[in-house]
């Protein structure tokens, strides 16, 4: 939708070792789930990709009122906000846009740890599944437009933004489709050589390209 009325989309990719390598135990149900099972070099690994609105600044949404023009179709995402769709990650009121005394109105949202609101809860089931449903078309997706290249959970991630004549004819290719079981082949961009390390002895690829086609995002403390 977002790409269709125009805009930019943002693909961020991350992934772990079969073997367990960037994947926090707690997490390996969640992390499984959304993920694509893919190759890299000898080792099996798993990819979970992500496409987003790339929106630097106001949202190209917003009117002159700093209102949604698009707000009875606004995307699920912005329906969600700000609670988190991941499980693993508490609600941290603090690093949110809302103004403070939004907190203030309106009953509580979490109660004894559980969200109290069903229908923003049913919206993050919608969500949850809905990465879990098109992660083998968007693993489509990112081969056609040559996006091969994950981070190491945890340790950072790769950001491309394809071209999205490109993304718009690659979409229409493979949505709707049955796609083949094939062997999906990815490589890792680490933040450095100590964890590339890790990932070699594991048996997967360590990505070498001099001129990237994707940024890498580290997450590793400077
Ligand atoms: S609700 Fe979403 S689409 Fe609408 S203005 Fe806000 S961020 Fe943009």
């Amino acid at each position: 939708m977002w790409a269709n009325d125009g805009g930019q989309v943002i693909v961020l990719v991350e992934g772990f070792l079969g073997n367990g390598l960037g994947l926090p135990l707690q997490q390996r149900e969640h992390a499984e789930r959304r993920s694509a099972v893919v190759r890299s070099g000898e080792s099996d690994a798993y990819v979970a990709i992500t496409f987003a609105a790339y929106n630097a600044g106001r949202c190209r949404n917003l009117d002159e009122d700093n209102l949604c023009r698009i707000y009875e179709r606004r995307p699920l995402v912005c329906r969600i906000y700000p609670m988190e769709i991941n499980p693993h990650i508490p609600l941290n009121t603090a690093v949110k846009e809302c103004p403070p005394e939004s907190w203030e109105k309106g009953p509580d949202l979490i109660v004894g740890g559980e969200l109290v609101d069903q229908e923003l809860a049913g919206l993050i089931h919608r969500s949850r599944q809905a990465d879990r449903d098109e992660i083998q078309t968007k693993d489509a997706i990112c081969a056609l437009l040559g996006i091969r290249t994950t981070a190491l959970k945890g340790d950072g991630f790769t950001a491309y933004l394809p071209d999205m004549t490109a993304f718009a004819t690659t979409l229409d290719e493979v949505i709707g489709q049955t796609l083949p079981e094939w062997g999906s082949e990815w490589q890792f961009h680490l933040s450095g050589e100590d964890v590339a390390g890790q990932v070699l002895a594991a048996g997967a690829e360590v990505a070498r390209e001099m001129t990237p086609n994707y940024a890498f995002i580290s997450l590793r403390a400077a």
